[in-house]
């Protein structure tokens, strides 16, 4: 756990966020600027700061993410409609917090490509 990221104490519990799904090796909860009517992150609750330090001992966790994403979705009630996964990396994708992440996005139609 890095103590000064916000998505580890998230994912340990120390600091607080709208959850709607946790298991062993994933944390997700509500994004507090949501760009859409549902707009979740799900982190891996180990830290890791971007696609670009993952590495094959992560190769579960990853793919835990997609996982929970298909779950969650589910959950939200948007599974059939349809949804987006972003994972942002570095400057160019605009990523302002160095703990990987997923934004899951959906609920409404969206437009395609971003930014
Ligand atoms: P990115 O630009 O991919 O790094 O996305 C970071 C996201 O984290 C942004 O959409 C923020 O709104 C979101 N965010 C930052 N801090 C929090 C927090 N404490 N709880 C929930 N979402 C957060």
């Amino acid at each position: 756990m890095e103590s000064a990221c916000i998505f580890c104490k998230i994912a340990a519990g120390e600091a607080s966020a709208a959850l709607v799904y946790q298991d062993e090796q994933v944390t997700a909860f509500r994004d507090i600027h949501p760009v859409a009517p549902t707009h979740i992150l799900i982190v891996p609750r180990r830290h890791i700061v971007s696609v670009n330090q993952a590495s094959a001992e992560d190769e579960a966790v990853l793919g835990r993410l997609f996982l929970a994403a298909g779950k969650i979705a589910a959950q939200e009630g948007i599974a059939l409609g349809g949804y987006r996964l972003i994972v942002n990396t570095n400057a160019h994708a605009g990523q302002t917090v160095f703990h990987l992440h997923m934004h899951l996005i959906g609920g409404q139609p969206l437009r395609y490509p971003m930014g």
